[in-house]
């Protein structure tokens, strides 16, 4: 009790509040110094820089406290700022990070907050409520900074700031382009948001820019007059290495294994590990390379349209104002079943909700038909992903998402996989008895992190991504029908079994398979087509600029397991 007696006495004073007010607002800025791994006169720098500039910002009132309150909104950034450090270890606030703060659904967003929902109260209790009732404190006391202490903390301040920079000026000593808006905080997290706003625009917008684009789509090919039917499904957080089809232990996906005409990739890596940047990309001829080109087109639904297809999109997500959103109403019938009600507790139905659905629609009409399905996957919380049916790997109720759960939490994942290996058998069933010259392409939309390893991450979406994020389940089917008109495309997707490939290849593909040919398609990067050519791969970054996905921050124990996987990557560089 005298200790806490005497900490109220010491913070009594005004000048003391100044000292401590300068320091809180650079404990980002400390635990950023040990997670971000820059040279050390840049790491300098990002400390002496902020304190400096906080230390004459502060000197603004004469009780510090006023200027604290006025500097609300740093103070909450500053809180989610730690949040994020917990949950990730490292990173500063990405430009995702904003972006999906809008773009999640209520239910997403409700299932991860109610997960780090201690965390964000410890922050709160312990950083933000604390400084904030410090400024309190400080504009409630008669003493105020004299104007002695002011001007010479003002030169002090200056003095720290010319030191700072002098370290930025030696950063090229350490081969680093040192830059404001990525390597300070809080400069770098304020960049992020301007950049998210810039982009939320550019997507509000998108069906101006986009209003005039055609494809020019024509066919090269024919099923003899067949029925054609080519279906787009949507994975969502499914790893390759939880599925038996690729060599896992357990069998998640013994009927995938058992259908015939069957190709799995198996060097898969995906360009990025958010949903909202990474389902554009499926659907689109964007790639990491030209990702700017997502604003100007429109998506492969209508490409097939212009080709004569009727398009058909089922998703079971909430998308409505995403870019991916804009994309599915492009087709002629959109079924949005994230609009539906579930019935129960849960907050989206399961991905076998589908297949009446699809039924019907292929019964509707004799057209060739173009058909994406957005599934949900195996999107915490995995439990929720699957009926009572699939569970066949128990206990699978994790209390929370804590290491402590890691097998509760890697049971419900397994479930789920089991459960997309049923729902993509059936929609493959579903084609087949339709007699239909059909093909089904499947892949992930991303990988996701269950405590896999000392650093225990989860989740995905982090601004590094993980080995465990990256590597992603990439699957064609095709009919009995389709085989024997086009054997070729058939044996040319065999051949490609093993090359490494990644998520912009899907577009060039799907629209190969279908025989369409449109202005943007690129036979380079259909799987499908013996034009097809292994090149570097790309992911894209948070500023939506490409980097080669082994250079994006992986550890040792991410490339241990690409090496384990047979991931290609340049290993020289
Ligand atoms: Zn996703």
């Amino acid at each position: 009790m005298k200790f806490f007696f005497n900490i109220i006495h010491w913070l009594s004073s005004q000048k003391h509040a100044y000292f401590l007010f300068g320091l809180l607002f650079i404990i980002p800025n400390c635990v950023l110094f040990f997670t971000e791994l820059l040279p050390v006169t840049v790491g300098i720098a990002s400390l002496l820089l902020p304190l400096a500039f906080w230390y004459a910002v502060l000197l603004l009132a004469k009780k510090p406290g006023i200027v604290v309150w006025c500097l609300l909104p740093k103070v909450i950034l500053d809180g989610g700022q730690l949040v994020l450090l917990y949950l990730f270890g490292e990173s500063v606030i990405a430009v995702d990070m904003f972006l999906n703060l809008t773009s999640s659904n209520a239910s997403e967003a409700s299932e991860l907050l109610g997960n780090i929902f201690l965390v964000i109260i410890c922050v709160f209790f312990f950083y933000t409520l604390p400084t904030l009732w410090l400024a309190y404190h400080s504009i409630r006391m008669k003493e105020k900074l004299s104007v002695s202490f002011r001007k010479k903390w003002a030169v002090r301040s200056f003095g720290m700031f010319l030191v700072g920079v002098l370290f930025c000026c030696l950063a090229p000593l350490q081969d680093f382009l040192f830059s404001l808006k990525n390597d300070i905080y809080p400069a770098n997290a304020l960049y992020n948001l301007y950049f998210a706003v810039t982009k939320s625009e550019k997507n509000a917008n998108y069906h101006l820019t986009s209003a005039d684009f055609k494809f020019n789509s024509s066919r090269f090919a024919h099923a003899d007059g067949k029925r054609e039917i080519y279906v787009l499904v949507v994975g969502e957080t499914s790893r390759a290495m939880e599925w038996s089809l690729y060599g896992y232990e357990r069998k998640t996906t013994p009927r995938l294994e058992k259908l015939n005409g069957l190709v799995h990739f198996k060097d898969v890596i995906t360009q990025s590990n958010n949903t909202h940047k990474s389902v554009p990309i499926i659907l689109s001829a964007a790639s990491a390379e030209n990702y700017g080109v997502i604003y100007d087109e429109k998506s492969i639904v209508t490409a097939f349209k212009e080709a004569g297809f009727r398009t058909l999109v089922i998703a079971n997500q909430k998308l409505t104002t995403s870019m991916i959103g804009a994309f599915y109403r492009e087709a002629d019938t959109f079924i949005d079943m994230s609009s539906f009600k579930t019935g129960s507790y849960l907050t989206s139905l399961h991905d076998g909700a589908l297949l009446p659905y699809l039924e019907k629609e292929l019964k509707k009409t004799d057209d060739n038909m173009f058909i994406v399905l957005h599934t949900y996957g195996s999107h915490f919380n995995y439990h929720e992903r699957y009926p009572k049916e699939f569970c066949f790997y128990m206990p699978d109720k994790a209390e929370g998402i804590r290491a402590s759960y890691k097998k509760e939490l890697r049971n419900a994942y397994d479930n789920s996989i089991h459960y997309t290996d049923y729902v993509l058998s059936e929609v493959a069933g579903l084609l087949e008895k339709t007699g239909a010259c059909a093909s089904m392409l499947y892949l992930s939309d991303h990988g996701e992190d269950i405590f896999d390893d000392s650093r225990n991450r989860y989740l995905h979406a982090s601004p590094i991504p993980t080995y465990y994020q990256l590597h992603i389940p990439y699957i064609l089917w095709f009919s009995e029908e389709y085989r024997d008109i086009f054997p070729e495309k058939y044996q040319t997707a065999l051949a490609h079994e093993s090359v490494p490939v990644s998520t912009n290849s899907v577009f060039h593909t799907m629209l190969d398979i279908a025989g369409v040919r449109t202005d943007e398609s690129d036979s380079t990067l259909a799987l499908t087509s013996s034009a097809f050519t292994v090149r570097d791969r790309m992911f894209l970054g948070d500023h939506d600029e490409p980097v080669p996905f082994w250079k994006m921050g992986l550890k040792k124990a991410d490339f241990e397991m690409l090496d384990k996987w047979g991931i290609v990557y340049d290993k020289d560089e």
